[in-house]
């Protein structure tokens, strides 16, 4: 068996690869986009497709030009696979959208910063809305927060799976830091308590809400 190339996923054709460049809350800025249509015209990468969870993925690439394409692009492989914590999917929020109660930009750049690529038991999804219309599915994803006038309201165990599930309401009226630390709290929680491969809402159905809400 080969070993692929840094942060690289072997497609289905078995020959080519795909790459997924880690952007903080799928923001990009001027020097970021002229790098990526460079090196996509420079190696002549064939497909450059948006994610679900907000990131850039070029695909069709040779294995051999992978590691000089990263380092064309100044750029780190988002933890697009395995068990760690995922790239979060964020909303505009409150610096641009006016329906925005809260800055999702800010705290979900913290969050990244702080929790990108933690392993854990499972793959661990976050998103992150500036208002209760939830642009950003955090009722979908394992740990969601949104904001409203006074702070952010958490809830957790979500998924857009084969089997989506709803997360459950945990809190609000966070101010950002009560929020991160809370955030912290719950991957603790999950880390110490799910099974190989329990998503946090199959954690939550195992052992009781209450439960849960109780140990973080
Ligand atoms: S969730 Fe609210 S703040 Fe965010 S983009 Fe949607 S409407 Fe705007």
């Amino acid at each position: 068996m080969t070993t692929s190339p840094r942060g690289a996923v072997l497609q289905r054709d078995g020959e080519t690869y795909a790459i997924i460049p880690s952007l903080n809350g799928g923001l990009l800025d001027l020097p970021t986009l002229k790098k990526l249509t460079e090196v996509v015209e420079k190696y002549q990468i064939p497909i450059v497709k948006l994610t679900g969870a907000q990131r850039l993925a070029l695909v069709g690439m040779q294995g051999k030009d992978v590691e000089n394409i990263w380092n064309d692009l100044g750029m780190e492989p988002a933890p697009a696979v395995g068990n760690v914590v995922r790239s979060i999917q964020t909303c505009p929020g409150n610096a641009v959208c006016k329906n925005g109660k809260q800055n999702s930009l800010a705290l979900s750049s913290k969050l990244q910063e702080l929790f990108l690529g933690k392993g854990l038991p499972s793959k661990l999804k976050m998103g992150v809305s500036g208002c209760p219309i939830c642009c950003a599915e955090p009722w979908l994803r394992d740990i969601g927060l949104f904001g409203k006038s006074d702070g952010w309201t958490v809830v957790v165990g979500g998924c857009a799976a084969g089997r989506p599930r709803i997360a459950d309401f945990i809190t609000e009226g966070l101010s950002d830091d009560k929020a991160v630390e809370l955030v912290g709290k719950i991957i603790n929680v999950y880390a110490d308590n799910a099974k190989k491969g329990e998503r946090i809402g199959k954690l939550i159905d195992r052992i009781g809400l209450e439960e849960f809400k109780a140990l973080i």
